[in-house]
């Protein structure tokens, strides 16, 4: 699908549910929104959508991507003289009295107060999500992209992992894991990876540090790559199950103890039954109860601090969200990872991340490295 045709699919989409929120226009002023609705993507710009017009509110840094990006769209340029407030008054105010929805979740209370007292005819509804509701269920073209982000994100770790040495950093196996991302193709990384060796992995969204690898029995590492503007997400804890008599090295080093055994036969336990319920129509709360019931089984339902799962796609966390408060319920074309984990401060920590479609027939897992402790060892 090209972008054009992806974006005039999805701004039908949007104008379809103004009567549910008693709209008649929408001014869109998150910029992955703008670009999810227009295939623009730059920064600092507005669209206003009306039932027969969608106009992009950008500045003359942008004339030239915007007539390559999205050349279908009628554009409105501020020159630097005039702010962008007073040219969004400009574009509403040619609307006349109409209700314009607009999202609480990116206008601050100032620029609110600017829309009201500038466009006087206009009457301002607040929304939520109605966007976000839309991108929750991804077209072919976004799949691709995401396979493609994934795809990269796999092949990093594969080329990493058999290198890794004990004086190997935390912080160098994240900047490598993000050079040979970039070197693949992708754009970045998806976020900043989390790479943590032994007691760090039990902190769940650790920073890496410039500490080496050695004699840490285990290593949990949290990565993804972006690709096109979509990002993958996929985590993986490694063991090391070597006696110290075999060690590559030859010296001494930490073999992970049976508790860390057992507990990430459990995470993976639990992952694969999460996994294999997920389905269109199933409650996302559902899944991530499920997770919660196996860890619960092996007497690890205290560890299991987090969620199980979020969305991805033009971010790296959107909805829907999996877990105990999620009010959403999965659908054919949802992108969304399942990673139970469980953290012992002081010990370890153990989290196993793949990335699923939810498709008509169940569900697809897009990720595909090894996962179980056999498949992921450190040798070294
Ligand atoms: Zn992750
Ligand atoms: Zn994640």
């Amino acid at each position: 699908m090209t972008e054009c045709h992806a974006s005039s699919n999805r701004l039908a989409s949007l104008r379809a549910s103004f009567d549910e929120h008693e709209i008649d226009a929408m001014l869109v002023t998150d910029e992955i929104n703008v670009r999810y609705l227009s295939g623009f993507t730059g920064d600092s710009s507005y669209l206003i959508v009306t039932p027969d017009d969608t106009c992009i509110l950008s500045d003359g840094r942008y004339t030239t991507q915007l007539a390559q990006e999205c050349p279908e769209l009628r554009t409105a340029i501020r020159l630097s003289s005039k702010a962008m407030i007073d040219l969004v008054a400009e574009q509403i105010g040619e609307l006349g009295p109409r209700r314009i929805g607009f999202e609480a979740s990116t206008v601050s209370v100032a620029m609110f107060n600017s829309l009201q007292s500038k466009c006087t005819a206009a009457k301002w509804k607040e929304t939520v999500g109605m966007v976000e509701r839309l991108r929750m269920v991804k077209d072919a073209g976004e799949i691709a992209l995401i396979r493609r982000a994934i795809d990269i994100a796999e092949r990093a770790y594969r080329s990493i992992v058999p290198k890794l040495r004990p004086n190997w950093t935390e912080l160098e196996i994240a900047h490598e894991l993000e050079s040979t991302m970039r070197l693949l193709g992708a754009e970045s990384a998806s976020f900043a990876a989390i790479i943590g060796s032994g007691v760090s992995g039990a902190l769940p969204h650790y920073r890496p540090r410039p500490v080496t690898i050695a004699d840490s029995a285990s290593l949990l590492m949290d990565f993804g790559a972006k690709y096109k503007g979509y990002a993958s997400d996929i985590t993986r804890t490694l063991g090391n199950q070597q006696a110290p008599s075999v060690a590559y090295s030859g010296r001494s080093s930490s073999v992970v103890s049976d508790r860390f055994k057992q507990a990430h036969a459990a995470v993976l336990e639990a992952q694969l039954a999460a996994i294999d319920v997920m389905a269109p129509g199933v409650p996302a709360k559902d899944v991530d109860a499920i997770a919660r019931e196996v860890l619960a089984k092996h007497g690890l339902a205290d560890a299991f601090v987090h969620g199980l799962g979020h969305g991805i796609g033009l971010q790296i966390h959107e909805s829907p969200r999996m877990s105990a408060l999620s009010q959403e319920t999965l659908a054919a074309g949802m992108v969304i990872t399942v990673e139970p984990g469980v953290y012992f401060e002081g010990e370890f920590g153990i989290r196993i991340e793949d990335d699923v479609l939810v498709t008509d027939g169940g569900r697809e897992v897009l990720s595909s490295l090894g996962k179980g402790l056999d498949d992921c060892p450190i040798l070294m």
